[in-house]
């Protein structure tokens, strides 16, 4: 699903955020938070910033665009003799692109200054800020950072984690916060764990990241996964954990695992590499096809289509090249731009297809409109037949967990039978991983995970 997604094409389906946290007195922390969020990219594009605490204040550097965009202000924070800092990239949703939005926010209130960072979406957040704004407040952004700036700072008590437990109980939804004063960094994983959110150390310090995959970049160990309704605080007395909220049911999204996390992420214990590879093989034994050749759309679906063809016996090809400088910025508002769009992002082997009865295994199929032109794409290269394999189960419900997804009219597998979504994407044969098959891959039963996209089953 990946290409329709980065080239900017009609998909919407997609991570809203990355977060990075580094307590480490003395060291390089605007260096080491940069090549955290490099490593978190991926999970959002249209802006990046670092606030940074030396102590007695904390600064603030950020913009749209890349992280390698913002280097220059990034690079301004390395004389400062840091303390701590957390670092943003967002994936904005439809209509909240607003460069107000780039997070950190900075904000000054009684009690010093308070930074903040997150990922998720809450679902009340809309009720909140209307009562808030009845009462008097101002907002500068749409974000569910400021929001909840705002109730901290209501909530009136010096200590930001005395104030964080008065408030958390208000706040429904997926989140993941950090939170940056003078003195410390404290962060909370909602009571549904539907963001993933690690603690890693380095150098004897505590880290905390969206993925695992920042830890490794930055030369940082894992260390575990923050609990479901977890508040950490570090500072220089070290690390404690507060449980602060009760947990009644687990909801860690299981999309992570299909298309959101980078495969070299580890989440709940588990290699999101070698799940994909799981379903791929989980995908062939239910749904197997009778082919010449097995090759994934790159990039989320290649370990899938690898297991995939391990399993059933295939040899896997490389069959689509993905041109990796096409950048975020490609827009395409009409139909032809878009055509041309898949053909600038991806480009099929001919002499790999050419003659061959192909399986392409995709990790999703969303509106559809874009799997057909892929699918196009395959016959135009010489397919004798297309077998389309999809390593999830039919997405038939929207997300409001904090992932941009298209509305139910416009899933395609929300109003369509398999066979119908078939004949309009034009493939040979078209199979999806069941639900059991999914779970049976990401490792746990059904009442750790969200899955509501799949089955409209909502846990919050
Ligand atoms: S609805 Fe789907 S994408 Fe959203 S959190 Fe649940 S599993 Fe993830």
């Amino acid at each position: 699903m990946d290409f329709y997604l980065r080239c900017g094409g009609e998909m919407k389906m997609d991570e809203c955020c990355g977060i990075f946290g580094i307590f480490a007195p003395g060291c390089d922390l605007a260096k080491v938070t940069t090549h955290a969020l490099y490593a978190l990219q991926h999970r959002g594009q249209e802006s990046a910033g670092i606030a940074l605490s030396d102590g007695r204040k904390v600064h603030l550097r950020k913009g749209p665009g890349l992280v390698s965009e913002q280097l220059a202000k990034f690079n301004e924070l390395d004389n400062i003799n840091g303390i701590a800092a957390i670092g943003h990239v967002r994936y904005s949703t439809t209509g909240d692109d607003r460069q107000e939005n780039a997070q950190p926010l900075l904000l000054s209130y009684r009690h010093g200054s308070l930074a903040v960072a997150h990922n998720g979406n809450l679902v009340n957040g809309e009720e909140l800020r209307e009562r808030l704004e009845k009462e008097g407040s101002i907002f500068q952004t749409t974000t569910d950072s400021e929001l909840i700036a705002h109730l901290v700072a209501r909530y009136g008590y010096s200590d930001l984690e005395s104030s964080l437990k008065g408030v958390l109980p208000y706040l429904h939804g997926a989140y993941s916060f950090l939170f940056l004063t003078e003195d410390k960094l404290i962060c909370v994983r909602d009571p549904h764990g539907v963001r993933p959110l690690s603690l890693g150390k380095w150098r004897g310090y505590y880290v905390l990241a969206s993925e695992s995959c920042a830890f490794d970049t930055i030369g940082a160990e894992m260390f575990r996964d923050v609990q479901p309704g977890e508040m950490l605080i570090i500072d220089r007395e070290g690390l404690c954990s507060v449980p602060v909220l009760p947990v009644h049911r687990q909801a860690l999204c299981i999309f992570e695992f299909i298309y959101f996390a980078r495969p070299d992420s580890d989440i709940n214990g588990q290699n999101v590499h070698l799940v994909r590879k799981e379903l791929g093989r989980r995908l062939a034994r239910e749904q197997p096809a009778d082919a010449d050749v097995v090759a994934g759309v790159p990039d989320s679906s290649m370990a899938a289509a690898s297991g995939f063809a391990e399993e059933i016996g295939l040899p896997y090809e490389v069959a689509l090249i993905k041109n990796r400088y096409i950048g975020r910025t490609f827009i395409q508002p009409s139909q032809q731009e878009r055509d041309i769009g898949v053909q600038l992002k991806l480009n099929p082997v001919r002499k790999v297809i050419e003659g061959k009865r192909v399986v392409v295994v995709d990790d999703s199929i969303v509106r559809g409109t874009t799997s057909k032109r892929l699918v196009d794409m395959f016959y135009r290269a010489g397919a004798r037949e297309v077998h389309l394999r999809i390593s999830s189960p039919p997405v038939i419900c929207p997300c409001y967990y904090g992932i941009n997804t298209p509305t139910y009219e416009e899933l395609i597998g929300s109003h369509r039978e398999v066979e119908e979504i078939r004949a309009q994407i034009g493939v040979t044969t078209l199979g999806y991983l069941s639900h059991a098959g999914m779970l049976a891959a990401a490792g746990l039963p059904a009442g750790h995970f969200c899955m509501a996209c799949f089955s409209g089953d909502y846990p919050i």
